[in-house]
């Protein structure tokens, strides 16, 4: 049988050389192309698929709304969809948080939430706030203020000058930053006062917001923060009056083994992003999750939030939603991705633990990254040249696994890494297989 890749195709593919195969059916944890290979789904896509391919419950839901009524604008109409799934978000959130805007994915999610703020502030009479601050070796999108935001500097140099101003801390990154000696509380401390230098370096009252995942993922490879990392941040946002949004698209909607990632920092932000694990790539959706202080300062300001999209709220989208969150909570899937999270672990740890080119395995729940050094003793990475993740990546996929790598050497302050983030519903056999067919990729490329 000719393959269909093959054929000359007009789809501008994210790669203009690339054919890739043509995905044709789901199943569980697999995804198989048109020639019959199957592919066990390694990284959900890249931490999407968090109840696998085939899920009865969600694709019923959509069915259900498709045959009610598929959109209706939300300048004119709210729906049933959209009101149940913010009210069981809302339900589950952090502490304070109270409404929640339904947008198309992740960028639009953290353009909402960098807009929502800056308005916030033009609302309560504070317009002089202008600045965010993120951090290095961040991701948060690809619209233009979403990539400002990021501190990835090689997506960013060919759509300079970018909209908003940014700095840019150090991330909260133990394996590379803490010196030795170093207590891990004493350096969370240390790094999260980065942010405090910076606000005296820019001035506090310019500031609007500092931005930052619970977990890093793309750029780090499921990075957590240290004890006390967050709580320090919390602390300095309110000693001057700035927000904190986090930024969970990637680590949110159970993916760490709690709902919400920031629930094991222990503090609640004042706008939270979410999106991949919320539609479970069943439907394009993502949310930007805002508190009850400023959601009223839009009511008791000019009223009106000056921002919207044609998809925002849309109902088989939010359908698809809110039988994912039925699934991850009263089905029980994000207690069984921390449950399932601790073995990947353990297997990673086995097979990968004195691996010559592993120089480190981290993360929690179902999102796991290892990250691939020359020398595990001195932790120096490889020369980016050598083009080590894409060479994973390549590898794994032609053993029949989805995996996430990506090079990380670029900035020359950490090695590449390989993002694993696996559906929920993996059973203990598909561990092994996993880690049997990442440990055949590594033999292909290190
Ligand atoms: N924020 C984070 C943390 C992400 O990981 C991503 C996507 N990788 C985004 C934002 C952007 O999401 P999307 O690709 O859905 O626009």
């Amino acid at each position: 049988m000719t393959s269909p890749a093959l054929t000359p195709s007009h789809v501008f593919h994210r790669s203009s050389r690339a054919t890739p195969p043509r995905a044709v059916r789901g199943e569980g944890a697999y995804i198989f192309d048109a020639s019959g290979k199957s592919y066990l789904d390694g990284s959900g896509g890249a931490a999407v698929s968090c109840l696998g391919h085939s899920d009865a419950k969600v694709i019923d839901a959509i069915k259900a709304q498709l045959d009610r009524i598929a959109f209706a604008h939300s300048g004119f109409f709210s729906s049933d969809p959209a009101e149940a799934l913010a009210d069981r978000l809302i339900e589950l959130a952090p502490e304070g948080i109270d409404r929640a805007y339904f947008v198309s994915g992740g960028s639009e999610a953290v353009e909402t939430a960098l807009k929502m703020a800056r308005q916030y502030f033009v609302e309560i009479g504070q317009p002089q706030r202008r600045r965010f601050i993120a951090r290095r070796q961040s991701y948060h999108g690809n619209t233009l203020g979403a990539l400002a935001t990021g501190g990835n500097a090689w997506r960013q140099a060919k759509f300079a000058p970018l909209l908003i101003e940014t700095s840019h801390i150090a991330p909260c990154y133990a394996y590379r930053g803490q010196m030795e000696g170093e207590s891990l509380e004493a350096y969370g401390g240390r790094v999260a006062d980065e942010l405090e230098t910076e606000l005296q370096r820019v001035g506090p009252e310019t500031v609007i917001a500092f931005v930052a995942e619970p977990v890093v993922g793309a750029t780090l490879g499921a990075v957590p923060a240290v004890p006390g990392y967050f709580k320090r941040i919390r602390e300095i946002c309110d000693r001057h009056g700035i927000l904190l949004i986090l930024d969970e698209v990637m680590c949110g909607m159970g993916r760490t083994g709690t709902l919400f990632a920031c629930e094991q920092d222990g503090i609640a932000p004042d706008i939270i992003t979410i999106a991949k694990g919320l539609g479970a790539g069943y439907q394009p959706i993502g949310a930007t999750l805002c508190s009850k202080t400023i959601h009223d300062a839009f009511e008791h300001g000019s009223g009106f939030f000056q921002h919207g999209h044609t998809y925002n709220a849309h109902p088989t989208a939010c359908a698809a939603a809110g039988a994912v969150l039925s699934r991850l909570t009263e089905d029980g899937l994000v207690a069984r991705a921390a449950e399932m999270g601790e073995k990947l672990d353990a297997a990673l740890h086995e097979a990968f633990g004195q691996h010559p080119h592993i120089g480190d395995i981290r993360g929690r729940g179902m999102f796991r990254g290892l990250e691939i050094v020359a020398d595990r003793a001195t932790k120096t990475p490889f020369d980016p040249s050598e083009g080590k993740a894409a060479k994973v990546k390549k590898a794994a996929f032609e053993a029949g696994l989805i995996c996430y790598p990506m090079g990380g050497t670029i900035d020359g302050q950490h090695g590449d890494h390989v993002l694993l983030a696996p559906p929920f519903i993996l059973e203990e056999a598909q561990i092994g297989e996993l880690v049997e067919k990442l440990s055949t990729a590594f033999k292909a490329a290190l």
